[in-house]
């Protein structure tokens, strides 16, 4: 433990939070170290490691939460916070109309660490730095490719974990990605393309798997076609989108609205609550049948499957849409008997030690199907096909949306032709979800991971990963962004 003497801390305050009358508390102890290298035109533009470490300790009492934390870690300050702590709490309980209640979870006492076989905090600076010069010089070998950029990123988390039940969870997580980006200018344009890692849970094998300069001249020479494409002609078109597109449309689409706190009104920052109101649950018609949308914490290398979440629930895996009806939330211990569920899915989880666990969404994809990619754009006469992420908005319910791209290649007659510009599509959540009529294969299936997941207030930023198969989409409304 990089703490010490955290056991004997976390009793202490576990004691006097007990002692006080609370029916739950816990603590949770935090140190995050990170380290990123950036890359600009064909140089290192800075290298910067950070770490940070606290501890926080929630308290319910009488069904009243109090939150309460420090980044001075001592057998003084531990205590102090815990009286502190139950105090918000007592004041909580004395203004809240509704008790809140958590549901029960088994007592858990283990440890997680992140299988890897490279710790990327061991890798010399020199050979990171080397990579990310060698695939800027080599993206910047075409003439028109006129910026590069490149990063690697590496996160560890070490966390300890105790509750009053008797639950004491070790950590030791991983997080590594990296990416590099060609610009290149047209006729007083700029475009860029990027190929980038998704975030995972694995160590630096994940960058040397990736080989990023094998892939340079292939990405310098999208940047100079996609700046050089023809805008895109507004009007209905099949859509075939990949992978890392779908993980924006599913977390934006369908992340954010199985969010149960959300979907019962508690949590209304960052883009609203949810069209996926509970009594729709069983019920309604998300998408076609081909849409199987799983929440799964347990894959490895996913970036939620941590184990457990900050509740100390344990990982689950579970529906959210199956067969295009809507059956399942993201939930916590506190909003899980809302829907009458015994049990929390484990989808609680704070950003740091000084953060509230709140309900997150969940490693949330879509199960593969039976076609292949082939298939997919065989059957497709005129229509477009989209990677990667652009610019999107979504209403406060997440039902109205429009999400641009990173690469568009038009389809005509089955066949993927040349890059386009400028395209936009919108569209209805449950419309566009019933519009899909193909899942390509597992072989087709690709992981994104999101670091950046807005919630809350204060606010705080959430990790998970999403998986996908390409799908194909009927007659979806174009626009020229
Ligand atoms: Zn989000």
């Amino acid at each position: 433990m990089p703490f010490m003497r955290a056991d004997e801390m976390a009793e202490l305050a576990l004691r006097r939070v007990a002692a006080s009358g609370a029916e739950y508390g816990d603590i949770r102890f935090l140190k995050s170290t990170i380290q990123t290298i950036t890359g600009e035109d064909r140089r290192i533009a800075s290298i910067r490691d950070s770490e940070d470490s606290g501890f926080g300790i929630r308290v319910l009492y009488h069904g009243g939460w109090g939150f309460a934390a420090s980044s001075v870690l001592s057998l003084e300050e531990v205590p102090r916070l815990a009286d502190l702590a139950v105090e918000i709490a007592r004041g909580s309980a004395s203004l809240a109309n509704e008790k809140m209640r958590l549901v029960d979870e088994p007592v858990h006492r283990d440890g997680v660490v992140t299988p890897h076989r490279i710790d990327p905090f061991t890798v010399p600076l020199d050979q990171k730095s080397a990579l990310l010069c060698e695939v800027m010089d080599q993206v910047q070998l075409q003439p028109e490719v006129v910026r590069s950029s490149a990063r690697l990123w590496a996160r560890r988390d070490r966390k300890l974990f105790m509750s009053t039940e008797g639950t004491r969870l070790e950590f030791d997580l991983l997080a590594v990605q990296g990416e590099f980006t060609a610009t290149a200018r047209y006729d007083g344009r700029f475009a860029s393309r990027t190929c980038a890692t998704p975030h995972l849970r694995m160590g630096y094998e994940l960058i040397e798997a990736a080989k990023f300069p094998t892939h340079a001249s292939r990405i310098a020479s999208q940047a100079v076609e996609k700046v050089k494409a023809p805008a895109v002609r507004p009007g209905q078109y099949d859509l075939v989108l990949d992978p890392e597109h779908l993980a924006l449309t599913m977390h934006e689409s369908c992340g954010h609205p199985s969010e149960l706190d959300r979907a019962l009104g508690y949590e209304a920052n960052y883009a609203g609550t949810s069209f996926l109101t509970p009594e729709k649950r069983g019920t309604f018609r998300y998408g076609s049948p081909q849409v199987n949308l799983v929440a799964d914490n347990t894959e490895p290398e996913t970036l939620a499957a941590t184990g457990y979440d900050d509740d100390g629930v344990s990982c689950q895996r579970w529906d959210i849409v199956r067969e295009g009806l809507f059956v399942g939330y993201c939930t916590n211990r506190e909003v899980a008997s809302k829907i009458g569920e015994t049990r929390s899915r484990g989808s609680n989880r704070a950003d740091s030690w000084g953060s509230v666990p709140i309900v997150r969404i969940a490693n949330i994809g879509l199960e593969p199907g039976s076609a292949s990619l082939d298939d997919l754009l065989a059957d497709v006469k005129r229509g477009i096909y989209i990677e990667g992420h652009g610019s999107y908005s979504i209403d406060q319910r997440r039902y109205n949306f429009q999400f641009g791209g990173d690469a568009f290649w038009l389809i005509e007659n089955g066949k993927r032709t040349h890059m386009l510009r400028d395209v936009i599509y919108h569209g209805i959540t449950p419309e566009f979800w019933n519009s899909c009529d193909g899942v390509a294969d597992r072989r087709h299936r690709g992981r994104y991971g999101f670091i950046t997941c807005g919630k809350g207030q204060p606010g705080q930023s959430g990790w998970m990963t999403h998986a996908a198969s390409h799908a194909r989409f009927r007659r979806v409304a174009v626009i020229k962004g």
